[in-house]
């Protein structure tokens, strides 16, 4: 359908776009404010294709009929005759419309309008032009040709022929075409907004530090980077301003709230990789590692109570006890000396211990999301004894998994995000703005989660889940915790988190 593509704003974006295209057959015309920009971009795309023709990826063949499809364009009006003109330029929304409407004059009737802006309304964009009907998003990730994922974005007004020719041309270069109607953050920026914001709050609230909770959330469910690592890579200032931008366009929604530790942070210019120092440091593009803290060895003198009945917990916990020579009592009270492990969902241990009229110095609390085999998390409350903490903390690490100690918190570090994760997609599966089996798989390319959304739920057990989000909005009495609708009609009813709204 598109022969003929002119791509406009030959920086990160625009050379990768480029690239993609001309690689999976069609004439591209790259054109920028700047010439130089224009031949930098082509440059670095042919350098990247002799790369893949010296691999083997690639034949003479294919790279030469590629670099001869990546052609420069001296002037807007070079595109008259293109069938598609994306654009890439700076995001500002007034230079934007403004090319947009220059661009209505030089090409022809039908010619497909695309913008890759990432944070402004694609409406709006198309607002300025004789034809918003034409105007669609066409918005992919950094770097383009190995994020294989672009959100093909339904202005108000884009017709649906629009839509679907993106989505074909995308899905012939490979990429999966996730289409979403023009929302804030759209669907990754805005499925994306509860990783970084809950973990925000966790170091807020003085509940571990960022290694701790990095090393958490990487050694249970498994993300390849923590919040704090990410922030870092993408910079955080530019972290921040995604959170701010989906916070204003959500009207302050509290789901979205950002944090005052990111803004003094990005004030002072502790950015991450790129300025040497942001939540770690780094010495030649190279993360310093700071080693975890050892814990003293203590003598380990007390037996323990479990408050689960879950018999495989029992049996792991029992078995790591007596590894560290200490013993599991079984009674259904604490005996006067135990040290009482209790395993809170969604509250914190103070609230558990005040509920259950535990003795406060002798209770600590085990998360039962964490890996066991990896590091297990255990938390204090405000009276806990540090020594008893300190046998309890030993004695869990007996067989050599390590063990992290945090304040606390209700949901630990991995219940809280994971729930805060898990309801986030699901309100915007309720929110139609994707399907639910569309979800997972754009979150997994996008941002590169272990498992998407829907999938954490299941994984984890979406009662489980609910019952986190409860007890997090009951511990706060804040709305950001609030449940989904979506996710708690499935609990109620029994049904998996992919099962649709109208069974038509
Ligand atoms: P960039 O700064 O690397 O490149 C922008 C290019 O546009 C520059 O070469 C500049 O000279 C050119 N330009 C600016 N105004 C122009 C105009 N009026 N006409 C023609 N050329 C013009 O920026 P980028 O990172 O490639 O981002 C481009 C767009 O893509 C933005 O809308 C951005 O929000 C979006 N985006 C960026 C990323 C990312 O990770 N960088 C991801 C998704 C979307």
């Amino acid at each position: 359908m598109f022969n003929r593509i002119g791509v406009i704003g030959a920086g990160a974006m625009g050379r990768g776009i480029a690239q993609l295209f001309a690689s999976s057959g069609a004439q591209v015309q790259l054109f920028d404010t700047r010439a130089e920009a224009i031949d930098e971009a082509l440059a670095f795309n042919r350098n990247l294709l002799e790369r893949n023709l010296a691999k083997g990826k690639l034949s003479q063949q294919d790279f030469d009929a590629t670099v001869a499809r990546m052609l420069k364009a001296t002037s807007l009006s070079e595109l008259k005759d293109c069938d598609l003109v994306i654009e890439a330029i700076v995001e500002l929304l007034e230079v934007k419309q403004n090319l947009l409407r220059d661009l209505e004059a030089i090409v022809s009737a039908d010619c497909l309008l695309a913008t890759n802006t990432s944070s402004l309304s694609v409406t709006r964009i198309a607002a300025g032009c004789q034809r918003p009907e034409r105007v669609a998003g066409f918005h992919f990730f950094n770097p383009v040709p190995l994020m294989k994922i672009v959100e093909v974005v339904r202005g108000s007004r884009t017709e649906e022929r629009y839509i679907d020719g993106l989505v074909k041309l995308a899905e012939q270069a490979g990429h999966f075409a996730v289409i979403t109607p023009d929302t804030p953050g759209f669907l990754v920026n805005h499925a994306g907004r509860a990783f970084g914001t809950e973990a925000l709050r966790m170091l807020s609230e003085g509940v571990a530090t960022p290694q701790q909770i990095d090393r958490i959330l990487r050694d249970g469910p498994g993300f390849r980077m923590g919040p704090f690592e990410l922030f870092d890579l993408t910079g955080l200032d530019v972290s921040h301003a995604v959170m701010e931008s989906v916070y204003e366009q959500f009207y302050h929604d509290p789901r979205y709230t950002p944090s005052f530790i990111a803004a003094q942070r990005v004030a002072a210019g502790l950015l991450g990789r790129k300025t040497g120092q942001g939540f770690y440091r780094y010495e030649d593009g190279q993360k310093i590692e700071q080693p975890e803290s050892a814990a003293a060895t203590v003598l380990i003198n007390r037996p323990f109570w479990l408050d689960s009945q879950d018999a495989g917990l029992r049996n792991q916990v029992s078995a790591v006890l007596s590894a560290a020579g200490a013993s599991l009592e079984n009674g259904a009270e604490p005996s006067a000396n135990a040290i009482c492990l209790v395993t809170p969902l969604g509250e914190d241990c103070t609230n558990l211990v005040s509920r259950l009229g535990l003795p406060a110095e002798r209770t600590v609390a085990l998360d039962c999301f964490a890996s066991w085999d990896k590091r297990r998390v255990l938390m204090r409350n405000p009276a806990s004894s540090a020594e008893l903490v300190a046998q309890a903390r030993q004695a869990l690490a007996a067989d050599g998994v390590p063990v992290e100690v945090i304040n606390d918190s209700p949901g630990f570090v991995i219940q809280r995000l994971i729930a805060s994760v898990v309801n986030l997609g699901c309100e915007i599966v309720q929110k139609g703005i994707t399907s639910p089996d569309s979800i997972d798989r754009a979150i997994q390319l996008a941002l590169g989660y272990p498992k998407g959304p829907l999938a954490f739920g299941e994984h984890y057990g979406t009662p489980r889940i609910l019952e986190v989000l409860n007890n997090l909005q009951a511990v706060y009495g804040e709305p950001r915790y609030r449940p989904s609708p979506w996710l708690r009609r499935r609990v109620q009813l029994n049904l998996p988190l992919t099962t649709p709204d109208s069974q038509e």
